[in-house]
């Protein structure tokens, strides 16, 4: 992957740009954080400053990338964004942090997994706009420090609890993402359509809401999904019945849940019965990766109160066993 992403490509394709709102007023849900960014953001503005760091966290699809887009829209700068993982050597951040303009936003998503020498660059230069760096080696090295630009960090992180201290206590402002209620999403998903001129009644948008697993990036994308089965299938409007027909046949169920979700409930209840069991042991029977588990599958199915996390491992609830047997055909019945 390249070290920076140009605006336009920093959704997945080219018509997801287009679906991202481009000011906060047209940014849907989030109230409490837009509502506080809004202060923010006029705060700094009337004092002709960067606006402070800012950590984003959340699961992914939530709009943290559409939110550092509007941030550098909103404050007239430009945007640069790239993520923890490309970055791969202090001098590749070094690089970065010099090509700032005045007050540019750096957006660095997965922040988590900065490797702990570009992080050691990244404090002085968040805290004081400076960098320290090492030229040279052996008895001829020097340290060298350059002044930066004022600039903001807006870090996005799927997990706030994986970030160091010291990284976290360097952002001036801190902000959880939650889940999108199906009303919210419904908006969402109306505005979507209506940009990619699909003809969507009420009822067809608010099925797809409700079963999106609280996430603007999937109803974008089961909109799309639905709109060929209402092109192929139906009569080209996606209503109540096209959506739920269509949704059923992409293996969404009536809970919102897709195939993943069910295989890691269906295979705690029937294989531990309904555990607890511990993370590593659940990633292992269901052949997934441990992180896709945390920062994906599980951060729904707790909010649904369908998965406890306790200290000794993952236990599938009431709610969870009661599901399965209505929608998992030979699943945990009996
Ligand atoms: P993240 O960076 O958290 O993974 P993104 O910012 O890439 O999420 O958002 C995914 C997609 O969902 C975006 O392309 C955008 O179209 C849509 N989206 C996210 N949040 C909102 C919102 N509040 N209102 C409208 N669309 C949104």
């Amino acid at each position: 992957p390249r070290l920076i992403s140009s605006e336009a490509e920093l959704g997945e394709s080219r018509q997801e740009v287009s679906l991202r709102p481009r000011a906060l007023q047209e940014f849907i849900g989030q109230q409490q954080l837009k509502g506080n960014l809004q202060v923010f953001l006029d705060a700094a503005r009337a004092r002709g400053e960067a606006l402070d760091h800012m950590l984003l966290h959340g699961p992914p699809g939530l709009g943290k990338t559409t939110l550092a887009q509007i941030v550098a829209i909103e404050m007239g700068v430009g945007l640069r964004a790239t993520s923890g993982p490309v970055i791969e050597k202090a001098g590749d951040l070094a690089a970065l942090l010099t090509n700032l303009n005045p007050g540019d936003v750096l957006f660095v998503d997965e922040i988590h997994r900065l490797s702990p020498a570009v992080e050691e660059i990244l404090y002085p230069a968040m805290e004081d706009y400076q960098l320290d760096i090492i030229i040279g080696e052996g008895p001829s090295a020097r340290s060298v420090k350059i002044d930066l630009p004022r600039f903001t960090l807006l870090g996005a992180t799927t997990r706030a609890g994986m970030l160091t201290g010291p990284l976290r206590d360097r952002f001036g402002i801190l902000a959880r993402m939650e889940f999108y209620t199906p009303e919210e999403l419904a908006i969402i998903v109306s505005r979507s359509a209506s940009i990619l001129g699909i003809p969507m009644e009420p009822a067809g948008a608010y099925e797809l809401a409700r079963r999106s697993r609280g996430t603007p990036r999937i109803a974008n994308r089961l909109l799309r999904r639905v709109r060929d089965f209402a092109q192929i299938q139906g009569g080209g409007i996606i209503d109540h019945a096209l959506a739920d027909a269509a949704l059923t046949q992409l293996e969404v169920d009536a809970f919102g849940l897709d195939n993943m979700d069910r295989r890691l409930l269906g295979v705690l209840i029937e294989k531990f019965d309904g555990g607890p069991t511990g993370l590593d042991t659940l990633a292992a029977a269901i052949g997934e990766d441990r992180n896709t588990i945390e920062d994906v599958i599980e951060p729904y199915l707790v909010k649904e109160g369908m998965l406890d996390r306790t200290p000794r491992g993952r236990k599938a609830t009431a709610r969870a066993f009661d599901h399965l047997r209505i929608s998992v055909p030979g699943g945990a019945q009996g």
